[in-house]
């Protein structure tokens, strides 16, 4: 090969292979920590088309406030960094108003209201603990409630003048029973004049719960929806704007590209006009074809899995017995450690599951899949064992130590 054919086909290999980082195959579905989701081809070529271009950040955000209310209904939204990022600018928004003095002076809150009620079944850590954006803003937390319980009644009671907001999570992390449903959380907070603000980063639903009274919903925009990395901030304007104001404040830190913008709102245009029972058949094939993979193999099992809190997709759970001679948590460690690496969500690893999500398998990566699936199973079979709790915990060990140790990841860690 010439030079010129040489650099030709550099620049089209693999972006992983040029910029020398080992690909990976995400059947976490949407994990951030690998990225997010596959973007869609639409929000690619919109991030792509608008990097060399100069446009007017607060014009653009205006124009994304249109297209996010068509889309949910709102009265108006903004695209922010990502969802936790969102979270932030509306706590700090819902203390501030639009005050710019106020807005200056956060994370110092002294004057203004600056609590913010939350479940202890909401206290999720999706990669941090969610308390911690509430305190990043200067707000306090106050907590209401049990693992298992909590009442309107205890949040009537915590409801005080200095409260700013509630912040309400829709996630497979949150407890499972017993905290407040949302249309009497809403009811009991709106009685008293407190703006809900509503966490759904990774939930489909755009509407609902708009339309059930949140003031102000925040989704993901690198989850389902499948744009650049961002959030997609929506709700009553007044709030909206507040939030959108911590730009100029607390919110700097945070900054959205105009990327990021672009590819969020063609993802949502994209995924508002999508037909979700095709999609999710669709999705279903790998899965079923993964399933067929494993189905004569002595203590592992394949079961479709319907999302956990309803939206419209399925995974496959692989559940590994005692009499295969090793653990889910070996299994994965094969997935892991081979080539390429594919990595599932491993939430119930303890239990003796994980998860393989479709939705961000690339189109040439089905066969690779089953391929390794089944390497995998040979290599738990050799080095395996069958303390279940035992190898979770060890690997999760691992994995901390290996961290630690960044950016020398690869080296043994020490400690
Ligand atoms: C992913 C997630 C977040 C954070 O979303 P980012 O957009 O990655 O910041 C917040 N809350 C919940 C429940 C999540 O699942």
């Amino acid at each position: 090969m010439n030079v010129a054919a040489r650099s030709a086909a550099s620049a089209n290999a693999d972006i992983r292979i040029r910029l020398g980082v080992e690909p990976v195959i995400n059947l976490t579905g949407t994990l951030t920590t690998l990225g997010g989701i596959s973007a869609r081809p639409e929000a690619i070529a919109a991030a792509a088309a608008i990097l060399g271009k100069g446009v007017d950040i607060a014009e653009f955000q205006a124009r994304a406030s249109h297209i996010i209310a068509q889309a949910t209904g709102a009265e108006a939204g903004f695209i922010s960094a990502c969802s936790s990022a969102g979270i932030c600018m509306a706590i700090a928004g819902a203390m501030t108003g639009d005050r710019m003095g106020d807005i200056l002076r956060l994370p110092d809150t002294a004057g203004m209201k600056n609590e913010v009620i939350i479940q202890t079944g909401h206290l999720v850590d999706y990669g941090h603990p969610i308390a911690q954006d509430i305190r990043l803003t200067g707000a306090r937390a106050v907590v209401i409630g049990s693992v298992n319980s909590a009442s309107q009644a205890q949040l009537a009671a915590a409801i005080s003048p200095s409260t700013a907001a509630a912040l309400f999570v829709v996630s497979h992390h949150c407890a499972p029973e017993g905290q407040i449903p949302f249309p009497d959380f809403v009811r009991v907070c709106h009685e008293r004049g407190v703006p809900v603000i509503v966490d759904l980063a990774a939930e489909y639903d755009v509407t609902g719960y708009l339309k059930d009274g949140a003031d102000i919903t925040i989704h993901s925009a690198h989850k389902f929806l499948g744009g650049a990395t961002a959030g997609i901030v929506a709700g009553n304007k007044s709030l909206v704007r507040a939030a959108f104001l911590q730009n100029y404040g607390i919110g700097r830190p945070m900054k959205v590209g105009k990327e990021g913008i672009a590819a969020a709102i063609v993802a949502l245009q994209t995924f508002a006009a999508e037909d979700r029972a095709a999609v999710r058949e669709a999705l279903r094939r790998p899965l079923l074809y993964w399933k067929d993979v494993i189905k004569d193999i002595p203590g592992v099992r394949g079961d479709l899995d319907p999302d956990p809190t309803g939206n419209p997709f399925d995974r496959l759970r692989i559940t590994v017995q005692p009499e295969s001679g090793f653990t889910a948590a070996d299994l994965v460690h094969a997935l892991e450690t081979g080539k390429p690496s594919i990595r599932v969500r491993t939430h119930q690893i303890e239990h003796g599951s994980f998860v393989m999500d479709p939705r961000s398998l690339g189109a040439d990566e089905q066969e690779v899949v089953a391929e390794r699936l089944r390497a995998a199973i040979e290599d738990a079979r050799r080095t395996g064992n069958d303390d279940r709790r035992g190898a979770a915990q060890a690997r999760k060990m691992e994995r901390a130590n290996a961290l630690r140790a960044w950016p020398d990841m690869n080296a043994e860690a020490s400690s």
